[in-house]
C-alpha cells in the first residue's frame, strides 16, 4: 500500500477526548474515530488490526473443534423473557420496538439466542459435543463508556457456547477453551493472568477471567507473591490471619456516648482509636432472612462471599426500618453485643482482635473494650471481607498482592442454567431426556487492541506485535524526487509484496522527520530506510521498532532477512 493513497488521518496534537495513552494513540495513529459516546468507526489501519486479531481467534477456536456461525444482533423480547433476563439485564440492554410494536433488544450477549437454536435443532447425544462461536458486534449501554475501544457501547466480541451431554465432558470443553484462550492472547502479544472469577452461587472455580496486568485496568486482582493463586478481587479469598488467638490483656467493657457519630471515620476520630480497632456491624437482608455481618473498620464487605456463606443470592444492605427493628437503634449504631434473633456472621480476621469498639445498639452510643466470647458471640466465622494487600494467601503461607488488570476474556461454566430455563433437552444414550450442559466463553476482540497498545508503546507511539501489526514493514525513501532512491524503494516494495510481506511504501513528498515520526506513531515493526548512503554502501538499513536496533544488509539478502524477522517476531510475546 502506498502511503499517499492510504486513508490515514494521523494527529499531532493530544486528543482531548482521551484519558488513556492507548486511547490517545488509537486516535493519533488514525485507527479509530468517535461517532458518539462509546461508538467508534474503525479506519483502514484499525480495521486491519481488528481483522488480524479476529483471524487469530478463529484459528485457535477452529483448532479445538469450534464452529463459527453468525447470530442476529436483533433479539425478540420473548426469548429473553424465558430466562427472566429481559428484566434482570436491566438498562445495559438497548431496547427498541418495530413498526408493529414488538419489542426487541440489541444483543449484549447471546445465551438465549444460541440455546433457542440448539433446542430446535439438536435432539440426540450423537450430535454432541457442540462448540459454536461467533465474532460479532455487541451492544451494551454501559454506564461509563470510556477508554475508547476498551469500554465501548458498540464493540466486537467473540462469544462461544458449548453444549455437552454431561458435566465431565463439559469440563473437558472448558479446559480446551481455557488453553486456546491462552494461545490467543499470547499470539496477540499480550502477557496475561488467568484469574478465578466470581460466578455467583453456581459455585466452585467455575469461572475464569483473562487479565492483562496494566495500571489502566478497571479490574483489581489478588495475586499470590509465591504460588499461582490468582483471583479477581470480587472473588478472592484469603487465609486465616496468622496472629489469631494472640490476644493481650482484656479491658473492661463500657458503653460510651458517641453523639451523632455513625461512620467509622467519625467514631475512630472521636474515640481516638484506629479504624482497625472498630467492628463494623452491617445488617443484611437476603430474601426473608436478616443477618449481621461483622468486619473491621478498615475492611470492606464482599457481598459475593457473604452470599456464599449464607447460601442465598444477592444479599442487600437492610433498610433503616429493618435495622432499627433488629438492633433497637437507628442505623449507624448496630453492634453484636446483645444482638439476638439474627445470625451473626463475622470475618475470620476479628478472631484474634481484642478490646474493640462496636456499636451500642442504642442511639448515639458505642461500646469500648468489647471482646469476642466474653461480650459477644458469633454464629459463623467466615471469610467475608474484600481481600487487602498483604492478606495471607488461601493456598500457601505467603501473602497476596493487589494488581490492576484489563479483562480481555472470560470463560464460565453455566451448567444447566439456560438449558433448564428454556427447556433445551436432548435424548441421552440411556434414552432419557436431559438438559444440555453449557459453558460460555467471551473475548473482547476490540478490547484486545486497546490492551495491546496500553502495554506496548513508547513516547513515540504504538509498538505493534508482529502478529497483529496493520503492516509488517514500511519502506521510507528519504527523498522521493531522487530517482535512484525512488527506483530502489519501489523495487524493494514490490519484491517484499511478492514474498507475501505486508508492506507500506511512504511515497509522500514529506520531510524525512515527518515520515519517521509517522512510522513510529503507527507502530510498524520493521522500517527500511533508503537514502543517499544506501547508494554509496550498497547496504539497506533496517530498523526494529520495538528495540530500536539497526541492521544493514545487502539487497540480495533483504527478502530473506525480512522474512526471518517477520517469522521471529510473530512468535514473540511483547
Ligand atoms: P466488564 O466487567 O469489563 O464489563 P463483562 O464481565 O461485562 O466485562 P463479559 O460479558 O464476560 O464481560 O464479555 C466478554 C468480554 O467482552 C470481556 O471479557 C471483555 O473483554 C469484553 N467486553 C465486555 N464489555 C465490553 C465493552 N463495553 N467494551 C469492550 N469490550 C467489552
Ligand atoms: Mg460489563
Amino acid at each position: 500500500m502506498k502511503m499517499s493513497k492510504l486513508f490515514l488521518p494521523t494527529l499531532f496534537e493530544e486528543p482531548h477526548e482521551a484519558e488513556l495513552i492507548s486511547h490517545k494513540l488509537m486516535l493519533r495513529a488514525g485507527l479509530i474515530r468517535r461517532l458518539a459516546s462509546g461508538v467508534y468507526s474503525y479506519l483502514p489501519l484499525g480495521y486491519r488490526v481488528l481483522t488480524k486479531v479476529s483471524r487469530i481467534v478463529e484459528e485457535e477456536m477452529d483448532a479445538i473443534g469450534g464452529q463459527q456461525l453468525l447470530l442476529p444482533a436483533l433479539h425478540p423480547k420473548e426469548l429473553w423473557e424465558e430466562t427472566g433476563r429481559w428484566q434482570a439485564y436491566g438498562p445495559d440492554m438497548f431496547k427498541l420496538s418495530d413498526r408493529r410494536n414488538r419489542d426487541f433488544g440489541l444483543g449484549p450477549t447471546h445465551e438465549e439466542i444460541i440455546t433457542d437454536l440448539v433446542r430446535s435443532e439438536v435432539r440426540s447425544y450423537r450430535q454432541l459435543p457442540l462448540l459454536l462461536y461467533q465474532i460479532q458486534t455487541k451492544f451494551r449501554d454501559e454506564i461509563r463508556p470510556r477508554f475508547g475501544l476498551m469500554r465501548a457501547r458498540e464493540f466486537q466480541m467473540k462469544d462461544g457456547y458449548s453444549f455437552d451431554a454431561d458435566q465431565e465432558r463439559a469440563d473437558k470443553t472448558y479446559e480446551l477453551v481455557y488453553q486456546a484462550y491462552g494461545k490467543i492472547f499470547s499470539r496477540c502479544g499480550l502477557s496475561f493472568r488467568a484469574v478465578e472469577a466470581e460466578s455467583g452461587l453456581i459455585g466452585g472455580s467455575a469461572s475464569h477471567e483473562f487479565m492483562v496486568p496494566a495500571e489502566a485496568g478497571e479490574d483489581l486482582m489478588a495475586l499470590c507473591s509465591s504460588c499461582d493463586y490468582a483471583a479477581n478481587l470480587e472473588r478472592a479469598e484469603c487465609g486465616e490471619p496468622s496472629d489469631k488467638h494472640q490476644r493481650g490483656e482484656l479491658s473492661e467493657l463500657s458503653l460510651v456516648d458517641t453523639p451523632g457519630m455513625k461512620r467509622v471515620d467519625e467514631v475512630s476520630r472521636f474515640l481516638n482509636v484506629k479504624p482497625e480497632q472498630l467492628v463494623k456491624t452491617l445488617i443484611y437482608k437476603a430474601g426473608d432472612e436478616v443477618v449481621a455481618a461483622l468486619i473491621l473498620g478498615h475492611q470492606e464487605l464482599n457481598e459475593s462471599k457473604l452470599a456464599r456463606t449464607i447460601g442465598r443470592a444477592e444479599p442487600e444492605l437492610a433498610d433503616p426500618e429493618t435495622i432499627s427493628s433488629v438492633t433497637g437503634a437507628p442505623a449507624g449504631f448496630a453492634g453484636p453485643i446483645g444482638l439476638t434473633g439474627i445470625k451473626i456472621i463475622a470475618d475470620n480476621s476479628i478472631k484474634g482482635q481484642f478490646n474493640l469498639v462496636t456499636g451500642g445498639n442504642k442511639a448515639d452510643a458505642h461500646y469500648i473494650g468489647a471482646n469476642y466470647d466474653r461480650d459477644f458471640q458469633v454464629d459463623v466465622w467466615a471469610d467475608i471481607k474484600v481481600v487487602q494487600e498483604n492478606d495471607s494467601c488461601p493456598r500457601c503461607p505467603e501473602q497476596l498482592e493487589i494488581h490492576r488488570g484489563i479483562e480481555v476474556g472470560h470463560v464460565f461454566k453455566l451448567g444447566t442454567k439456560y438449558s433448564q430455563a428454556m427447556g433445551a433437552v436432548f435424548v441421552d444414550e440411556d434414552g432419557q431426556e436431559k438438559p444440555f450442559i453449557m459453558d460460555t466463553f467471551g473475548i473482547g476482540v476490540s478490547r484486545i487492541i486497546g490492551a495491546v497498545i496500553e502495554t506496548s508503546h513508547d513516547e513515540n507511539g504504538i509498538i505493534w506485535p508482529m502478529a497483529i501489526a496493520p503492516y509488517q514493514v514500511i519502506v521510507v525513501p528519504i527523498n522521493v524526487h531522487d530517482e535512484e532512491q525512488w527506483d530502489l524503494s519501489l523495487k524493494i516494495y514490490q519484491m517484499l509484496q511478492a514474498e507475501g510481506i505486508e508492506v507500506l511504501l511512504d511515497d509522500r513528498d514529506e520531510r524525512p522527520g515527518r515520515k519517521f515520526t509517522d512510522s513510529e506513531l503507527i507502530g510498524i515493526p520493521i522500517r527500511i530506510v533508503i537514502g543517499n548512503k544506501t547508494k554509496k554502501t550498497g547496504q539497506i538499513e533496517i530498523s526494529i521498532r520495538r528495540t530500536g536496533e539497526k541492521r544493514f544488509v545487502p539487497l540480495e539478502d533483504l527478502s530473506s532477512e525480512i522474512k526471518g524477522l517477520v517469522a521471529v517476531f510473530r512468535n514473540q510475546v511483547s
